[in-house]
């Protein structure tokens, strides 16, 4: 996801590359599990005063299903439209300072969006802080739509079966020994059907 963009650079305003990407970044991010590389396309722009980013993308992260806990596959697709600026003048190798830009001083001085002093243009920042931002604040099984998740259902029902097992029992014991997690189930089933 690095570009060298010293060509780019010399050319009037308006030049443009077009890169279509098929990266591996399963490395991104620690806290990231990818399960497929980055794809789509980017095309960078020359502007009076950088390179303006747009494109595509897409891949496909795990997550866990926020109400049956088992891991998900999500989709992440997004559209980029970044402004990068170069850290040196490409002729002179002059540093520009910030203040010789327009624009808003967050993105004068972030970071991500600078171009490096050997004109690499690097997407790397951009695309990893996009995921987060594109990643559902609640994933779920059916990700695909509104409804019950699948699973949940599932088990809700399976717990039913073992609640009517307990109740035909008397013993204090084994209702002490539920294990945990089903507690926790069980008592949002008695939540989910007293919403109901
Ligand atoms: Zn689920």
């Amino acid at each position: 996801m690095q570009y060298n963009v010293a060509q780019l650079l010399k050319e009037p305003t308006g030049g443009v590359r077009r890169y279509a990407l098929a990266e591996d970044i399963t490395q991104i991010d620690p806290d990231l599990s990818v399960l497929g590389p980055l794809v789509g396309n980017v095309q960078l722009m020359r502007t009076n005063s950088g390179i303006l980013v747009t494109g595509e993308l897409s891949t496909a992260v795990r997550s866990t299903c926020n109400r049956c806990t088992e891991p998900v596959a999500v989709a992440l697709r997004f559209t980029l439209s970044e402004h990068f600026r170069p850290l040196t003048e490409v002729e002179t190798g002059r540093y520009l300072r910030p203040d010789e830009f327009e624009g808003e001083a967050d993105d004068l001085e972030d970071a991500a969006l600078l171009i490096s002093d050997h004109h690499i243009l690097d997407l790397t920042e951009i695309v990893r802080q996009n995921l987060w931002l594109t990643l559902p604040m609640y994933p779920g099984c059916n990700w695909q739509g509104p409804g019950e998740c699948p699973n949940l259902v599932k088990m809700l029902a399976e717990l039913s079966d073992v609640r009517l097992l307990r109740d035909d029992s008397s013993s204090r014991d084994e209702e002490e020994s539920v294990d945990p997690r089903w507690s926790a189930l069980l008592a949002l089933r008695d939540k989910t059907q007293g919403e109901r």
